[in-house]
């Protein structure tokens, strides 16, 4: 392994979801729905398969159907207007749009400020860039995380290329207001910056709204937004991403795209066109159902001695486990199996600050309403 990589290991989702599996415990960490998505979405999956639609390479940019339905969401969510033959690209998940994005944006030695804790690939994505990975680190604040704005600012050097934004954030929760949004995009303009923006829990804000950065003036032009039907639709294992720019930044993601996969997911892309154009009760319902779900998990927890982060948006609580007596979210994750059988997720493996992120523990709530109260009696019952 190079040494670019070396640091990385293995994935934390790939190791504690085999936990989960060898200790048959109940798997709160990896974020993934324990329910597939809408029925008439995997017939239209059947659909385009039995119809020889995507069962050969499709188009490098991604089918026609799907780029339209794309530019189509992100105009009539956003007002955001996209040309589909140019301005977008479908990738495999939004893993490789998020990679894509930095192995074409990023010059060896250039900086990328990330938001910390980060979601692990941006770290892993950044280095085989060749980049510097420069965290700006969301703090607790009244009872959520919050982005410090002169921290950021103080974190712009003349070697930063890219902000590298989440909102809804993954793991804390986080929503960055409108005012934050602007303030990030005025520094960007100011300090001629390009902003990559992974906005894969787009649907999943249950506080407040979730505003793309790419609306705040100047912003279209240097913004490359990021989406995910694995997310959007609960379908993680089909891995359909996509992309949205100006056609020069999309042209350039693009040419690392062709040389990572190519292309991928062929019937897929189809189904997730349809799907994109499911009414907004889909889209309203699946945020109330997740909703529900947050507040299950969250008074749970709470009830079990957690100190609880209810997060504005995604499918993430993060925890602080001290109440609990506990100060190692490592050695708490690689215990609960035992103590709980419940699996969740370490905050500190996504900080480069281990001794900050070090007692935060992240349980996700994408799973069955019968699933999650069977996790809090055993958290309760293990703990309070
Ligand atoms: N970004 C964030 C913040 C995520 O949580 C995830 C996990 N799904 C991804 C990107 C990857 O998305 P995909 O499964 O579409 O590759
Ligand atoms: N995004 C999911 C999470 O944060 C996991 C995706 C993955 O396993 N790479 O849990």
């Amino acid at each position: 392994l190079n040494r670019r990589l070396a640091e990385f290991g293995t994935t934390i989702f790939a190791e504690m979801s085999a936990l989960a599996v060898r200790t048959g415990s109940i798997n709160l960490g990896q974020g993934f729905p324990d329910a597939d998505g809408p029925e008439e979405v995997r017939e239209a999956a059947v659909r385009a398969l039995r119809n020889g639609r995507g069962n050969q390479y499709p188009p490098g940019p991604g089918v026609p159907e799907l780029r339209t339905a794309i530019a189509a969401h992100q105009r009539d969510r956003y007002g955001l207007g996209y040309d589909p033959d140019t301005e977008v690209l479908v990738t495999a998940g939004a893993t490789e749009a998020i990679a894509a994005s930095l192995l074409a944006l990023v010059e060896p030695g250039d900086e990328v400020i990330a938001l910390e804790p980060y979601y692990d690939s941006y770290a892993a994505c950044i280095a085989m860039a060749g980049g510097t990975r420069v965290p700006v680190t969301l703090r607790p604040r009244d009872g959520a995380y919050a982005l410090d704005l002169d921290e950021l600012r103080d974190a712009v050097t003349d070697r930063t290329r890219v902000i590298l934004l989440n909102t809804p954030h993954n793991p804390t929760g986080t929503v960055l207001t409108r005012d934050e949004l602007a303030a990030v995009a005025e520094l960007a303009v100011e300090r001629d910056l390009l902003v990559v923006t992974d906005e894969v829990y787009e649907h999943l804000v249950f506080d407040g709204e979730h505003t793309p950065v790419a609306t705040f003036p100047g912003m279209r032009g240097r913004t490359v937004t990021i989406g995910s039907a694995g997310k959007t639709f609960s379908f993680t294992g089909w891995k359909v991403g996509w992309v949205t720019s100006t056609a020069e930044l999309v042209t350039a993601v693009r040419s690392a795209k062709q040389y990572l996969t190519y292309v991928a997911s062929g019937p897929f892309q189809y189904a997730v066109a349809e799907a994109l154009r499911l009414p907004d009760s889909y889209f309203e319902e699946f945020r109330a159902d997740m909703r529900g779900k947050r507040e299950l998990l969250a008074d749970g927890l709470e009830q079990a001695g957690f100190k609880v982060f209810r997060p504005a948006g995604t499918y993430f609580i993060t925890t602080d486990i001290r109440p609990l007596g506990e100060s190692d979210g490592f050695a708490f994750c690689r215990a609960l199996p035992e103590r709980a059988g419940v699996v969740a997720i370490p905050n500190a493996v996504f900080y480069d600050h281990k001794e900050t992120g070090a007692p935060y523990v992240r349980f996700a709530f994408c799973k069955r309403v019968d699933v999650l109260a069977d996790a809090t009696k055993r958290l309760h019952k293990a703990f309070a």
